[in-house]
């Protein structure tokens, strides 16, 4: 079975400074680096170190910066199917001062420009049993139209709900398995409690609804065999949680494609999501493929 990640990929480049600059003030950095970055990327990399057979399906800019993003994908997945645009490649400058604090600056041209279901290709390899991943980036009628092509072929569904653009959201009843954090439930159902936004985002038609709860782990609401159910996060000593959403996704959808159960591939994708917030960065910080095939085992 094959995950079709479709989503975003680009170049984070990464400023530490001592504080943050007033404005019109310059300050030379302590550190800095390019990385690998986007929703899309991160959940597919993290999918891949499953073991589970993954499809990258994204938008790069012929430039520079769409080579190194490409160079930086070819090391960690076999299949990159790339739109490419007359387009600056997506880019985010984030700035970080001594106190762990941050802020994110992005240009999301290929992200925009990108219709998915252009690419024929993608609704013919979408197979039965296969499962599509996306996330909030692309606009909502793209989105759309991908989770709807997977239903018809009788492909899964898993969507991170994440960022959220409240004037394009996609339709959550295409989705089997929904996965947004707890600003976003609350964001999306106007319910402070997560057991009642969740309730509220399974009303939405959602198969399946997953809250992650930071260290508290999940909580899920799902219909049928899933059932309703909250999964406690092991409990580690936290370095940085950037990217752990993103760990938690991809693993979720490379457990269900080596055909765990839905609670079996959530409690992966607690595991591996913990070992990811004790370490620095987004990606760097997703377990290995031998700490995933540790974590399965
Ligand atoms: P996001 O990172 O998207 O804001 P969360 O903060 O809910 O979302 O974190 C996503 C997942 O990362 C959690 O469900 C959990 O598995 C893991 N995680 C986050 N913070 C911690 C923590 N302090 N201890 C253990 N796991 C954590």
């Amino acid at each position: 079975m094959q995950v079709h990640v479709v989503g975003n990929a680009c170049v984070d480049t990464t400023f530490r400074l001592c504080r943050f600059p007033a404005p019109g003030e310059t300050l030379n950095a302590i550190a800095y680096a390019d990385g690998l970055g986007g929703k899309g990327a991160n959940q597919a990399v993290a999918a891949a170190r499953t073991g589970a057979s993954v499809t990258l399906w994204t938008a790069l800019g012929k430039d520079s910066a769409g080579a190194w993003i490409r160079s930086r994908l070819d090391r960690e997945l076999p299949d990159i199917q790339a739109n490419e645009f007359d387009l600056p490649s997506d880019r985010s400058t984030i700035v970080i001062d001594a106190g762990g604090e941050n802020f994110i600056v992005s240009g999301v041209a290929c992200c925009e420009a990108f219709d998915p279901t252009s690419q024929t290709a993608l609704a013919h390899r979408l197979a039965p049993g296969d499962i599509l991943v996306m996330q909030g980036n692309l606009r909502g009628a793209a989105t759309n139209a991908c989770l709807r092509a997977a239903r018809e072929n009788g492909a899964r569904t898993v969507l991170n709900a994440s960022p959220i653009d409240a004037a394009a959201l996609p339709d959550f009843g295409l989705a089997e398995v929904l996965v947004v954090n707890q600003n976003e439930a609350t964001a999306l159902s106007c319910r402070g409690d997560m057991a009642a936004a969740a309730d509220s985002l399974a009303a939405k038609g959602a198969g399946t609804v997953v809250i992650t709860l930071g260290a508290e782990g999940c909580l899920v609401v799902g219909s049928g065999q899933t059932g309703s159910f909250r999964l406690p996060a092991p409990h580690v000593e936290v370095v940085d949680t950037s990217g752990a959403g993103d760990v938690f996704c991809g693993c979720l959808a490379g457990g269900l494609a080596r055909k765990m159960s839905v609670r079996s591939a959530l409690k992966l994708a607690l595991a591996a999501a913990a070992i990811a917030v004790t370490r620095q960065g987004t990606l760097s910080s997703c377990p290995s493929a031998s700490e995933m095939a540790a974590l399965i085992d």
